[in-house]
């Protein structure tokens, strides 16, 4: 048997990408490895959305080529193939600036791979036009044991691509207009993960919360629909969705976190920036005070949500009050994780043309401070679930023998002491004490347990 490594980088998208190209390329006869030097196909699937990401790349094919050469003195043969968003922006210039890569192909062909290896054979090959055809229509359904190997918690794509255009965003670019599949396809989906012992799924897409698919009677439904009719599914006891668009955050959506049990009070809801200003620079078509506004319909909705969110620090022309608007904005909000960044101009985006860039120097003071309050407020959202009694679902061994480490409804590591629980049970545990990225705790009762 062949063996096949893929790497991927970025989104949880990309994660979702990787799997399927496995699970496609069983069919052709690959295994998976974890082991890059034992691999005859090593695929990178990359990301584009920071010049740090793109550039990483290009790094990893410099050892990979080293490999490629190196097996080829042991007469044995390796392709090299990138594939996501890199591979759409880029194509061609990929081939020119690292020689041994075989197959170049976006994020939107790769249910063509083994065409492309089969072409690859003879001449090196780029695909990234964009399909008519839906891709999720070609791949393969993996296994019982390929699902039940990966755990008990899965990504499930309904929609991709976006309309929104940011200024400072490739995604519109990379993965092309917004499109969601049907409700079926995913309903198919989600009972062969829940088949296979999958207890949480988390729905995903570049614009999640843009979702508009095809119901069975011909309607469109919208998440929070969704969502209700996922829950319904047997095994399935838990739902995540993300990344979500704050305008797209509509009435049911919101009511979905007050009347779905199985929804977790958890959000991911990217703002960006506190200042209106720069948000209207951007292109986010709503202000900082609507954005507060709709935390506080939310959280009436659902009181005791985990809210995360995404920042740029140093958009062009960021003054320094406008950036002391930003951090207000999370004072005034309160966040229980984030994940934050310095703008980085993408080619072709028309926040890359803007006449006044942010200095290298101003960006990593801003984003030194915005971290260090965004962690103060992380900590204090863990400590303050110290002594609280939650749900965990366990997913792994624990890093130590008789542990084992799950997940709280708030996305929170939890790791317990237990040596009678399996993963995929749901157990009620006290949380005892918050460490710097855990919370550890001890079982109160064993809950719901997985399907045998
Ligand atoms: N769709 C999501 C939204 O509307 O917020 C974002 C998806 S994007 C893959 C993830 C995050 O990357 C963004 O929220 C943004 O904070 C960050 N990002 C995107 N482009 C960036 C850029 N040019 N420079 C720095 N960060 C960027
Ligand atoms: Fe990029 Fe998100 Fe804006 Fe779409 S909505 S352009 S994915 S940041």
């Amino acid at each position: 048997m062949k063996k096949v490594f893929v790497k991927s980088y970025g989104c949880q998208m990309n994660v979702y990408d990787a799997e399927r190209m496995a699970d496609m390329l069983t069919t052709e006869g690959y295994s998976e490895t974890k082991a890059v030097e034992e691999a005859d196909l090593v695929i990178l699937n990359t990301c584009h959305i920071r010049e740090k990401a793109a550039e990483k790349v290009y790094s990893e094919l410099g050892r990979v080529r080293e490999l490629k050469k190196e097996r080829q003195t042991q007469g044995q043969e390796t392709k090299i193939v990138v594939a996501g968003c890199v591979a759409q922006a880029e194509g061609k210039e990929i081939l020119r600036r690292a020689p041994a890569v075989d197959v170049v192909v976006g994020p939107q062909n790769y249910h063509n791979l083994p065409e492309l290896l089969r072409k690859a054979r003879s001449e090196r090959v780029v695909d990234t036009e964009f399909p008519i055809e839906d891709k999720f229509d070609h791949l393969p359904k993996p296994s019982k044991a390929m699902i039940r190997n990966r755990g008990v918690s899965s990504f499930l794509t309904i929609q991709e691509g976006c309309d929104k255009f940011c200024t400072f965003c490739v995604v519109p670019y990379t993965r092309g207009a917004e499109v969601s599949r049907s409700v079926t396809k995913i309903i198919d989906e989600a009972v062969r993960l829940a088949d296979a012992g999958v207890r949480e799924l988390t729905l995903i897409g570049q614009n999640v919360n843009a979702y508009h698919g095809e119901g069975p009677d011909g309607s469109i439904w919208s998440l929070g629909r969704l969502l209700h009719r996922l829950a319904e599914i047997p095994g399935i006891a838990r739902l995540r969705y993300t990344t979500s668009h704050p305008r797209d955050m509509d009435d049911e959506l919101i009511a979905a976190h007050r009347d779905l049990p199985a929804l977790m009070p958890y959000l991911h809801l990217p703002v960006q920036s506190g200042s209106d200003r720069i948000l209207d620079e951007m292109n986010r078509k709503h202000t900082g005070d609507e954005y507060r506004r709709l935390i506080e319909r939310i959280r009436k909705a659902q009181p005791n949500l985990a809210l995360s969110s995404d920042f740029i620090v140093g958009f062009p022309g960021e003054t320094d009050a406008e950036f002391e608007d930003t951090m207000r904005l999370v004072a005034d909000v309160g966040f229980a994780s984030s994940f934050s960044f310095k703008y980085s101009p993408r080619p072709g985006t028309p926040a890359a043309e803007m006449e006044v860039q942010v200095s290298e120097a101003v960006k990593a003071e801003r984003l030194a401070r915005l971290q260090n309050l965004l962690e103060t407020q992380r900590q204090a959202f863990n400590r303050g679930t110290v002594g609280q009694t939650l749900d965990v679902l366990l997913e792994k061994p624990g890093r130590h023998p008789g542990q084992m480490a799950g997940k709280s409804p708030y996305l929170q590591a939890v790791q317990i002491e237990t040596d009678c629980h399996q993963i995929g049970d749901i157990v009620t545990v006290r949380m005892t004490q918050a460490g710097s990225n855990s919370l550890f705790g001890e079982v109160v009762k064993p809950g719901n347990q997985a399907a045998a």
